[in-house]
């Protein structure tokens, strides 16, 4: 690397390159899209000897881009869930538009859909993979699936309303199988079934298992035939012993699940994505907006949080591999707050400093199946990096600071800068 000229070196860095080894002081050199060397201790020479546009960190750190598990790149920060279906489409694009540059500015190079209004998700991603807009890699969701009486089926039907954007209501082997075609010919990666309940939904709460097992089975065969990804809300322990079973590829919440069910998750090496950002922030910020003691109480939030973060201790210290996002995009979890997620891992699910900044970036580039091309500061892989000032893994916190995210890149371009869009005529300090 010595002889080569890079387009850019990154010197006197602290560098997590979340393989799991420790942090240590280095330069990052980016070719093109790609890092090209990372090395160890104070920089060789001259860095415009090195490298065209050099980078100071000044004792600052680098570490891979992060990835929120849990996205709605077309919810805008409502209050009542049940408004969700009657977000108009035009105001849900321009906010997903958004949403997409915010997440850079956030450092979330990477984002795992969720669900989705309409084929909003499928248009964001590939309007970002055409260069259209700026945004992060994207998996896309499509529209919900859920059973009739089941979460999000929460209209009453003498309104005559239905649910058009957010969810395709089905019952049954057949109705399932043709939603997850419908999604798939829409165009999304991953395909989201609807298990259990959710506290705030009375009709229908966080105990209720709303499907069969056949059904979850017929699900997932169909979603895995087109080589997509499963993904559940979940949380009663009947539901999430049958996504287990089943090898639902991405489980969302998985709240009440019990240990032989983390076993087998464990064994089959699926994915846990907790989204407890949604709960802690009903706590945190919920009185603001309606969501007070007594909606707590009504809606067992405290159960929701805490075998929550007991479950997810337990999958952690059983090796599975449990990836950031926190359903960001409610009123009380509003969007741009998506690395509160280290935080919350780090304070409340057992994970070290370190560990949340591998779930965040590594198990997530796996959760995409893009580990062999991003989530890790190695030689070969895609450019996707932040500078920082400061070390988060002294405190964890200063990732939610936009203003202490020096600079973000992905495939080796600045997309963003101090919680901005990357403004390339900055003059870079020497
Ligand atoms: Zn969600």
């Amino acid at each position: 690397m010595a002889e080569t000229l890079a387009d850019l070196v990154v010197h006197n860095a602290r560098i997590i390159d979340s393989t799991g080894g420790d942090a240590f002081e280095g330069s990052l050199f980016v070719k093109g899209d790609e890092i090209a060397a990372v090395e160890r201790g104070p920089l060789n020479g001259n860095p415009s000897a090195r490298a065209t546009r050099d980078i100071d960190a000044r004792g600052g750190t680098v570490m891979p881009g992060m990835c929120d598990g849990h996205w709605h790149p077309s919810y805008y920060d409502i209050i009542d869930l049940t408004k969700l279906d009657l977000a108009p489409i035009e105001e849900s694009v321009i906010h997903g538009v958004k949403h997409c540059q915010l997440m850079l500015e956030c450092g979330f190079t990477m984002a795992v859909c969720a669900g989705a209004h309409y084929r909003i998700d499928a248009v964001l991603r590939d309007s970002i993979n055409n260069g259209e807009i700026p945004g992060p890699r994207v998996l896309a969701a499509g529209r919900d699936i859920c059973p009739t009486a089941g979460l999000t089926d929460w209209n009453p039907d003498f309104w005559k309303l239905g649910l058009d954007g957010l969810t395709m209501v089905c019952d049954g082997e057949e109705e399932i199988r043709k939603a997850v075609r419908k999604n798939i010919k829409q165009g999304a990666d991953v395909i989201k079934l609807f298990v259990s309940g959710e506290g705030a939904i009375a009709s229908c709460n966080q105990y209720a298992c709303t499907v069969t097992k056949r059904e979850l089975e017929v699900f997932a065969e169909e979603v895995h035939r087109r080589d997509k990804f499963a993904s559940t809300h979940v949380r009663d322990r009947h539901g999430a012993r049958m996504c287990a079973e089943v090898g639902v590829d991405i489980i969302n919440h998985a709240t009440f699940a019990d240990d032989e069910t983390l076993a087998i998750i464990r064994d089959k090496n699926l994915f846990i994505v907790p989204a407890l950002g949604y709960i802690f922030g009903v706590f945190e910020n919920g009185d603001k907006f309606g969501l007070d003691d007594e909606f707590r109480r009504n809606t067992d939030a405290a159960a929701d949080r805490d075998h929550g973060c007991e479950v997810i201790r337990k999958a952690h210290q059983m090796g599975i591999r449990v990836v950031t996002g926190g359903d960001y995009g409610f009123a009380w979890v509003p969007h741009g707050s998506y690395a509160w997620d280290l935080e919350l891992f780090v304070k409340h699910m057992g994970f070290s400093e370190m560990e949340a900044i591998v779930a965040a970036t590594k198990h997530g580039a796996e959760l995409l199946r893009m580990g062999d091309r991003v989530g890790t500061l190695e030689p070969g892989k895609l450019a996707d990096f932040l500078v920082i000032d400061g070390d988060p893994l002294a405190d964890i916190s200063i990732l939610r600071d936009r203003s202490r995210l020096r600079h973000v890149f992905k495939d080796g371009k600045a997309v963003a800068e101090r919680g901005r869009p990357a403004c390339h005529c900055e003059k870079v300090p020497a």
